[in-house]
Formats: structure tokens, C-alpha cells, sequence
């Protein structure tokens, strides 16, 4: 543990020409905790993800991840975060061993240690023995399982997962709850979007709302809804 947050965000601003998709976001998410980004439909959570990753240039304000500034120590920044996208934007062609080996690779990890890397997070998700078949022919929870892994594959601190139970069946969310829990308990400080409440409640310790790139609440799940915070998120998604 350290005593630097593993995130401090600061009047975080992006704007996309007129449309201001955050308007001056601050929020601190503690190490080790589990925190929760819960929001409409373009309330700007993944423009929020993006940021942090490097994916999306900020327009204003100060993001640091265990006090590396995303942009100016953006590799010390990099290496400390694990993405699981929303989009399957997966090499389709090669077994999943070897995209994870490719991804470790890319990342600097020699071919000996990227294949240990690779069965690791493979059996970390449970899908160890699918390590020689193709992205394509994976279930669509042995997919999400995958996108898992791949963010795993540098043993990051921190675990950015982007809606990863949206559109999926109640079998398999139970499933992915589980599998998350049990890497938060591992040590691995989470930050996770979702348009559900009770995906919130359940396993955040911590929640923002983000609402038109602002934030309207922070609080534990209980507070929120001591608030009538579930009302609001309520008329948030309709
Ligand atoms: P969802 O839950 O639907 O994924 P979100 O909370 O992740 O939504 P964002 O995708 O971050 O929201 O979008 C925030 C706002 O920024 C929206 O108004 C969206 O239309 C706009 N936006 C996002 N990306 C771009 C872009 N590349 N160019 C222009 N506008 C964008």
C-alpha cells in the first residue's frame, strides 16, 4: 500500500468542439477500495476512462494515477492501469494465449515471463483451458471473462472496468461479480462504470453519480440511497 490515492482528479474538463462532455469532474478514489462511476447514457464515464488512459487528450484540470500525472508521467501512469473496455476491440485471428502474449510483448514483458503472464490471467478469469481458441469462438461470458484477463496481463494496481456486465444475462453478471470481488479482495483497486444500481450497491464500497460530465453525488451505496439517490438514478437513465 501507499499513502497516494489511486486516483486524484482534479476539475477535470474535456470539451469535443461545442458539446462539453466533462464539465469539471473532481473525485478521489482511495487505494484498495471498489468505487463505482454509475450515469446516464452520455453522462461522460467513458470520456472519464479515457482520459485517464490516453486515449482522449483532456481539455483542462489534473488527473493522477498513484500521483503520476496521466499526461506528463504518462507511462508511469499507463503501467499502472489495466482497461477492460466497453468495445470488443480484440485481435480476432490468433488464440487468446497469444494475443495476451502479444499484449505483454507491447508492454515491454519478455517472451518467457509473457507466457507465465499470459496462463496467469487466464486462470485468474477461469478460462485456462480455452487459452488455445480463437477470440471469435469464445461465449459471450468467456469473452468478458477475456477482456478480464487482457487488462490484467501487466498486474496493474488498478483495474478500469467500462461496463463490463452491460447486455449480459443474470447468470453471467452474478459470475463476473464474483470474479471482480475476488480481485478487489486480491488487493487491486477498482474503478468500474455501470448503468445499474444494484451492480453498485452490491459491490462498490464507494459511488460517484455522474450526471452531463458533472458530478452529483459521492457516496457509499447505503448513503445514496438514504439520499433517495436510486429516484434520482432512476430519472437519470429514463
Ligand atoms: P454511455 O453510457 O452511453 O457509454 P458515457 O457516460 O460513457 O455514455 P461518453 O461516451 O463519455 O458518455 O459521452 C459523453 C458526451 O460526449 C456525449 O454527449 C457524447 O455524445 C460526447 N462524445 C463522446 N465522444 C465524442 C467524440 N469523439 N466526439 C464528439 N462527442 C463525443
Amino acid at each position: 500500500m501507499t499513502d497516494r490515492p489511486a486516483l486524484h482528479i482534479e476539475d477535470l474538463r474535456k470539451e469535443y468542439g461545442d458539446v462539453t462532455a466533462l464539465d469539471g469532474v473532481s473525485l478521489t478514489v482511495p487505494e484498495g477500495s471498489f468505487f463505482g462511476l454509475l450515469g446516464p447514457n452520455g453522462a461522460g464515464k467513458t470520456t472519464f476512462i479515457n482520459t485517464l488512459v490516453g486515449l482522449v487528450r483532456k481539455s483542462g484540470g489534473t488527473a493522477r494515477i498513484f500521483g503520476h500525472d496521466v499526461e506528463d508521467d504518462y507511462q508511469e501512469a499507463r503501467n499502472a492501469v489495466g482497461l477492460a473496455p466497453q468495445e470488443f476491440n480484440v485481435d480476432r485471428f490468433f488464440p487468446i494465449r497469444e494475443v495476451l502474449e502479444h499484449k505483454a510483448g507491447y508492454h515491454g514483458i519478455p517472451a518467457d515471463e509473457a507466457t507465465r503472464r499470459a496462463d496467469d490471467a487466464l486462470k485468474q478469469v477461469g478460462i485456462y483451458d480455452k487459452r488455445d481458441t480463437r477470440f471469435d469462438w469464445l461465449s459471450g461470458g468467456m469473452k468478458r471473462r477475456f477482456l478480464l484477463a487482457r487488462a490484467l496481463i501487466t498486474d496493474p494496481d488498478l483495474l478500469i472496468l467500462d461496463e463490463p456486465t452491460a447486455g449480459v444475462d443474470v447468470q453471467l453478471r452474478h459470475d463476473l461479480w464474483e470474479l471482480v470481488t475476488d480481485l478487489n479482495d486480491r488487493g487491486k483497486t477498482i474503478l468500474l462504470t455501470t448503468h445499474y444500481i444494484e451492480e453498485a450497491e452490491r459491490l462498490c464500497d464507494e459511488v460517484a453519480i455522474l450526471d452531463s460530465g458533472r458530478v452529483r453525488a459521492v457516496a457509499t451505496p447505503a448513503e445514496l440511497k438514504d439520499r433517495g439517490t436510486d429516484r434520482i438514478v432512476v430519472e437519470l437513465r429514463s
